[in-house]
């Protein structure tokens, strides 16, 4: 794999770039990850590479696409997509190395500032230009101008399908057809706009750079309510009262979110359920019967 992604490299970066090493970085969920390290011309320089089997190609370019949707929006330090590709049954995706450090007072409440700035990028429609991966689940992303419509379809019964093949049946089902029949009623007298979405927004998806500045990766983009990713936030904690502070100042949120965020993340629960079974079925249907006991 090295010489194939010298070769790359040589090819998206500097033609006489020379890989010299390539080190084990470690904290990924999905796929391997590496600093590598290199000389073009006198310089060394160094990049972020993640790898994964070759049938794997299409999640990196998704990636690679929704990191550059995230930078064009200039609202939050985003790592520059260098190239993809594939050579000896790997695939990769190499991106600017950022070298993280700990936040700095202030860091935080930039950061909630700077969500609230990426939400404020729309589109006309909700969805996005391609599908992508959600952990290492498929997530579709069919342009839709009906946001309910289009998390009922791509998100809640995607996900209960999986489900049901993974033999998760009965009453997980049933409560997930009735929220889907009658979710409309939480979004009484609210219009979510379409706004670009990191889309899987947890602690492990943000760092600080050596300036301090937030940092974002590993994304699953599309354009959705921007509560949506608000919500996965506290799903799993790692966000602290500045971040949510500075998010409010900026851009505030409606009153109904405290509901919606069970719904939201009712989607992560499904998936983590079809990803690693376990307590997270039970957990979906504690979410559900909050939802069914609201609506
Ligand atoms: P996975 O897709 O396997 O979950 P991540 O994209 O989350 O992998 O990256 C794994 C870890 O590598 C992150 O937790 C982070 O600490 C580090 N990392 C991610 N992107 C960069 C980058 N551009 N530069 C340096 N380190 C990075």
């Amino acid at each position: 794999m090295q010489k194939a992604l010298e070769q790359s490299l040589a090819e998206a970066f500097d033609p006489t770039f020379r890989l010299t090493e390539l080190v084990p970085a470690g904290g990924g969920c999905i796929n391997t990850a590496y600093r590598l390290q290199g000389i073009a011309a006198t310089e060394q320089v160094a990049f972020f590479v993640k790898t994964n089997l070759a049938e794997m190609l299409d999640m990196f370019v998704a990636e690679s696409e929704g990191l550059e949707e995230l930078r064009q929006a200039g609202a939050i330090r985003v790592p520059r997509p260098v190239c993809y590709g594939t050579g000896d049954g790997r695939s990769w995706l190499v991106t600017e190395f950022i070298r993280f450090e700990g936040r700095m007072p202030g860091s935080d409440c930039a950061f909630g500032e700077q969500l609230a700035e990426l939400h404020s990028q729309s589109s006309d429609r909700f969805g996005w230009q391609r599908d992508n991966t959600i952990g290492s689940t498929p997530q579709q992303n069919e342009w839709d101008d009906n946001w309910v419509e289009f998390f009922r379809r791509h998100r809640l019964a995607y996900q209960l399908r999986l489900a049901a093949a993974n033999g998760y049946t009965g009453s997980l089902q049933k409560k997930g057809e009735r929220i889907m029949v009658d979710m409309a009623s939480l979004f009484s007298g609210y219009q979510p706009a379409p706004s670009l979405l990191h889309g899987d927004l947890w602690s492990g998806n943000y760092a600080f750079d050596s300036a301090g500045r937030p940092v974002i990766f590993d994304p699953a983009v599309y354009y959705g309510d921007r509560e949506a990713d608000l919500a996965m936030t506290e799903l799993f904690g790692g966000f602290n009262r500045e971040f949510y502070a500075g998010y409010n100042k900026a851009w505030p949120l409606d009153a109904g979110y405290e509901i919606r965020k069970i719904l939201y993340n009712l989607y992560h629960i499904l998936n983590h359920a079809n990803l690693f079974g376990g307590g997270y079925v039970s957990q979906a249907e504690s979410m559900m019967d909050r939802l069914l006991s609201e609506i």
